[in-house]
């Protein structure tokens, strides 16, 4: 089971994974209000739905102006966002996260998943933030960073510490290492103790103060795991899966 990008960054919060302060709006009324809570110089309207690719299709809307914001809602709410995921019918859009803008450094890509062929889990990663990941394997394979975790030990620091030199982070940013070492351990405990098939934070981003912080974030749950998480299965949006299945 998929959960939307909210969703997922509600379980990063409860997981350690620093997060922009967002929430889930279904109407422009509901917008305005969060707006004038959030209170921040920018605003970031994302529609919601079980598809990546919603950047480049229109679907996340960036404004200073807090009296925009009910607009974009008005906008985005009711539209069918056709991304390269959604196939050419698109998906309706019927939930919004409206969260606060980051001062983007640098985008990063991590993920960590089980590879099939070692059965273990593996993060994958990449300075090529923001792009999809198949797209970066396909052109510049040598950038598509892998480390597995062997499940008897668990998530250890040299791990981290694998990913990290490997990035490039201390000449990109050296303060950022401790910090990123941590996220990658708290994204470990996330994907075991939920049975997650994969969880994906697409672009992880390096702010311009120097912080780590997911702007994105894709978590997918082994089904068969699910009874054992009621608060992730009432995360359910039967609306982005196809009935047949
Ligand atoms: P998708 O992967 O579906 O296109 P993302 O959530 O990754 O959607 O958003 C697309 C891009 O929009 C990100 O790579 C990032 O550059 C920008 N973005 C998303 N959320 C924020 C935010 N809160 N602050 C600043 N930029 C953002
Ligand atoms: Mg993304």
């Amino acid at each position: 089971m998929n959960v939307h990008e909210f969703q997922a960054k509600q379980l990063f919060g409860q997981f350690g994974i620093p997060v922009p302060r967002g929430k889930e709006i279904t109407s422009p009324e509901a917008g305005a209000a969060w707006a004038a809570e959030l209170n921040t110089p920018v605003f970031v309207v994302k529609a919601q739905i079980h598809a990546g690719g919603r950047g480049k299709a229109g679907g996340v809307k960036i404004t200073k102006d807090k009296a925009a914001v009910p607009g974009l809602v008005k906008d985005l709410i009711g539209k069918t966002l056709i991304t390269h995921q959604t196939g050419p019918k698109g998906r309706e859009v019927r939930r919004l996260l409206i969260e606060e803008g980051a001062g983007i450094a640098k985008e990063l890509y991590v993920s960590i998943l089980v590879d099939r062929d070692s059965g273990w889990p593996v993060f994958i990663a990449s300075t090529e933030g923001g792009m999809e990941i198949e797209e970066v394997a396909a052109k510049s394979p040598e950038k598509v960073l892998k480390e597995p975790i062997d499940p008897a030990v668990g998530y250890q620091g040299y791990n981290g510490r694998n990913l990290a030199y490997g990035l490039g982070l201390p000449a990109l940013e050296p303060t950022i290492m401790g910090p990123f070492i941590t996220v990658l351990g708290n994204l470990y405990r996330l994907f075991m103790e939920k049975n997650a098939s994969l969880v994906e934070i697409n672009p992880l981003v390096i702010t311009q103060d120097k912080r780590l912080m997911a702007l994105d974030g894709k978590v997918s749950i082994d089904d068969n795991a699910l009874f054992k998480h009621p608060a992730i299965q009432a995360m359910r949006d039967l609306h982005e899966e196809q009935p047949l299945e």
